[in-house]
């Protein structure tokens, strides 16, 4: 089967001792975030809508909103039918949400139109679907049909520069240079806990290095190494 894997030599180098500070990375990072995604769902379509929500916000505003959303919007047939003020109303803890019902109507009826009512399987499918990007693309590739990604978002490409896994801020080549020191099996869950240790510890403008557990190795940790 087609996969998203890349195999090509990035055209890049990585940082001396990037490949082990990854390896690292990979193992404390799966050991405190033990979910990927916090954001439930019950099968892709659930998993595209919640992360379209998901933009601006938290994955437990997202939580909050999306059982009654899918309770009344069972399939991408209801949602692409439903009246945009009903779930403008729905959804409005999650912040945007007049665009955010807009676009998550209208990518229900490009899912109807286009695909069957079925969440494509193949990047260049899902990222013509509306609200759906290359990294949300990643996330639904590999949380919902388990083919590796690594997205590379605002969050990802802070850390992995903070870490010297990169010394980039290219998104392409995050992703190239990543995926190159990093197995296959790792690329999904290492990027979505980037991001969430970034929004929750290594924020853009306070790092907590005190309370990180990347802190020994890290080299732009504040602490000093134990
Ligand atoms: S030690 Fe500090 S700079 Fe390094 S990843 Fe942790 S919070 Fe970010």
């Amino acid at each position: 089967m087609a996969t998203a894997i890349r195999t090509r030599k990035p055209s890049v180098r990585a940082p001396r001792g990037a490949r082990r500070r990854a390896q690292l990375t990979v193992e404390r990072l799966a050991a405190i975030y033990p979910a990927a995604t916090e954001l439930q769902h019950r099968n892709p379509f659930e998993l595209t809508i919640a992360t379209i929500l998901s933009a601006q916000t938290t994955d437990r505003a997202v939580n909050q909103v999306t059982p009654e959303l899918f309770r009344r919007y069972p399939t991408p047939a209801d949602l692409a039918a439903a009246d945009l003020a009903q779930v403008e109303e729905l959804i409005k803890p999650t912040g945007f949400f007049r665009n955010k019902a807009r676009t998550i109507v209208e990518c229900s009826q490009v899912l109807v139109e286009r695909f069957g009512g079925e969440v494509p399987r193949r990047m260049e499918d899902l990222v013509t679907l509306p609200g759906i990007g290359r990294k949300t693309a990643n996330v639904i590739l590999g949380v919902a049909f388990g083919i590796p990604g690594f997205a590379v978002d605002t969050h990802v490409i802070r850390l992995t520069n903070r870490l010297r896994l990169v010394e980039t801020t290219d998104p392409a080549k995050i992703e190239q240079l990543i995926t190159a020191m990093v197995p296959a099996s790792e690329w999904t869950g290492l990027s979505l806990r980037l991001i969430l240790h970034g929004r929750r510890v290594c924020e853009a403008r306070r790092p907590r290095c005190e309370e990180c557990v990347l802190n020994d190795f890290c080299p732009s940790s504040s602490v000093r190494p134990r």
